[in-house]
């Protein structure tokens, strides 16, 4: 019965959706890093608005940054009380990326054009799409003076795009939002159909191998040290760690650890030195089943063997490790979503994992069962960026559907 009229409202309000989907799209927030202002003046046109659809329980938690104008990152908190304290969170992000190669835009990046069921700009899909759905949820919930069974907690960050350190990443140092059995949902990726709910990440483990051996004629090898050569041994090595570690998880793709050798730096100009100098990098993805810790005491192994084989000294640097662990496949979020997508979608969930890198695994890293769920085309950081309006209203009623 409620449903029926929050769907009902959700319908008949779409002109609302496109509306401000236009300005939010007209008010760009860009980072500081992207030569932006930050996302205080979107943040405002957000407030006002959500005030004006009944929606008046809002809380912001600035974080100081100088390097915007105002000196401060806006994190935006609305509230509606449900019957139990327990709260669906939707997190959404209100920073954008820049257009890019202006070109190749068909229409102007920052002024929304509809096409029929489509919605075009820069951050219509990433991360408006989130932001305007869960708007629209709450402001039918308040405007029909429904309340919800859950809390509904609407989150708005800054700072997605860069690294998080003033949106997600200060919240959690400096607040106490979120409580352990609350729902958490991250409108932020998903499929075109709706199924995929992204529940873990493996883990990422980015090293560089500086390989200092000793230069030589290329035609008097004895004489040297080769430290290219070393390193090809070492990058066979650690590809074969892919045979160490040989969990597998269906969930994500491909469903193994993977240990590559990807960037190369250049050594010697010519082809008749012996390189004394070498440096490489491997990208590791691992599953969540294994620790970054065993996953560094085997590549010690293969440094140590390496040295031995080769007579070389070998360093041995992160450029990038996060580790965070799987929201459970039978943590409530998952079938409390399943549940509502298969009502208003049709669609079954399919549970998946990801190579690595959302701003989720700072909350599990919290302890908090975060998915990450929409129904949309992945159009983020493209041109001619869309988003379906038919997929706003969608994940509204989806988001209703959790809280009744
Ligand atoms: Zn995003």
């Amino acid at each position: 019965m409620c449903f029926d009229k929050i769907s009902e409202w959700i319908d008949s309000h779409s002109a609302l959706a496109v509306d401000l989907e236009r300005k939010l799209t007209a008010t760009k927030a860009l980072a500081p890093e992207s030569d932006g202002d930050g996302e205080m003046e979107k943040c405002l046109l957000l407030e006002d608005w959500l005030r004006s659809h009944k929606i008046t329980d809002l809380v912001r938690f600035d974080a100081p940054d100088d390097r915007v104008s105002c000196g401060k990152r806006p994190n935006l908190v609305a509230t509606i009380k449900g019957k139990s304290s327990k709260a669906l969170w939707i997190m959404s992000h209100l920073d954008i990326v820049p257009e890019g190669d202006l070109s190749l835009w068909k229409t102007p990046p920052f002024e929304v054009h509809v096409e029929g069921d489509k919605i075009i700009g820069r951050g219509v899909e990433d991360n408006q799409q989130g932001v305007v759905s869960s708007s629209m949820m709450a402001a039918a919930f308040a405007e029909l003076g429904i309340q919800p069974e859950l809390t509904i907690k609407l989150l708005f960050v800054a700072d997605e795009e860069v690294g998080s350190i003033y949106g997600i990443q200060y919240l959690l140092e400096t607040q106490t939002l979120f409580s352990k059995d609350d729902l958490i949902v991250i409108p932020d990726g998903g499929a075109e159909n709706g199924a995929d709910i992204e529940v873990a990440e493996k883990h990422m483990l980015w090293l560089e191998f500086r390989t200092v051996g000793k230069q030589a004629h290329g035609s008097r090898p004895d004489e040297g040290c080769n430290a290219h050569l070393a390193n090809c041994f070492l990058a066979l090595e650690i590809n074969g760690l892919e045979q160490v570690f040989t969990q597998r998880n269906p969930i994500f793709a491909p469903d193994y650890s993977t240990f590559q050798p990807t960037k190369k730096n250049a050594n010697v100009p010519n082809i008749n030195t012996i390189p004394g100098d070498d440096v490489f990098c491997v990208d590791c993805r691992i599953l969540p089943c294994y620790t970054l810790d065993e996953v560094r005491s085997e590549i010690q192994k293969c440094v140590k063997k390496t040295e031995e084989k080769y007579g070389v000294a070998i360093t041995v640097e992160e450029k990038q490790s996060v580790q965070s662990p799987a929201t459970p496949n039978d943590a409530p979020v998952v079938s409390v979503l399943c549940d509502a997508i298969k009502s208003v979608y049709g669609v079954d969930g399919k549970i998946i994992g990801i190579g690595g890198g959302t701003v989720a695994s700072y909350l599990r890293n919290a302890g908090f069962h975060a998915v990450v769920w929409s129904r949309m085309f992945e159009t983020a950081h493209q041109p001619n960026e869309y988003c379906l309006l038919s997929n706003i209203l969608g994940d509204a009623k989806v988001f209703s559907k959790m809280v009744l």
